[in-house]
């Protein structure tokens, strides 16, 4: 997602187009609302129905969009090319990656940087892997008989929102 630097935009701190396109790949959903099939669908010209179908899927409540596999991560978003990765729906893309990262710094673009100097090596590509897990309290009891709140890490993976 390239962002174009205006007066009226504040600077901000990474560079999409020297990026593998983490954003693209580590979210397991880019939540896609009515508008933005709409814009899908007028991008592609085809009708709201045959770009539900084609581009997006059901995931628990939301419908997402579609995904397939990727040579650099296991797998990205199906709009993602796989070799500029850039995002083939630049002007059709859904609400959520126009406004991501919202902030000035990319996190991933970061850690992308940090490992390329700690390496010593320009090319270096970390594989960041983003996995989310249920967290919940539960009440333990401790060696003196006192109950205490403890953290406890579910098995059930999260559904997030993506980007
Ligand atoms: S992870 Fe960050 S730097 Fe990379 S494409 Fe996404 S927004 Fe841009
Ligand atoms: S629609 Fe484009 S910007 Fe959004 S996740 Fe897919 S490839 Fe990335």
């Amino acid at each position: 997602m390239e962002k174009t630097i205006t007066d009226e935009q504040k600077r901000v701190h990474y560079n999409c187009s020297k990026c593998p396109a983490y954003c693209c790949a580590i979210y397991e959903r880019v939540q896609v609302t009515k508008r933005d099939i709409n814009r899908l669908a007028k991008h592609f010209g085809v009708t709201v129905e045959e770009a539900t179908k084609r581009y997006t899927k059901v995931w628990g409540k939301e419908r997402v969009l579609r995904r397939k596999k990727d040579r650099i991560f296991k797998e990205a978003c199906m709009f993602l090319d796989p070799d500029t990765r850039g995002c083939t729906i630049y002007h059709g893309r859904p609400a959520v990656c126009r406004e991501y990262p919202a902030r000035t710094r990319c996190v991933y673009y970061d850690a992308l940087q940090f490992e390329r100097r700690q390496q010593d090596d320009p090319e270096a590509l970390p594989l960041i892997q983003l996995t989310f897990r249920k967290v919940h309290k539960k009440t333990v009891g401790d060696q003196n008989g006192k109950e205490r709140r403890k953290r406890v890490i579910g098995d059930k993976r999260k559904q997030v929102n993506g980007k």
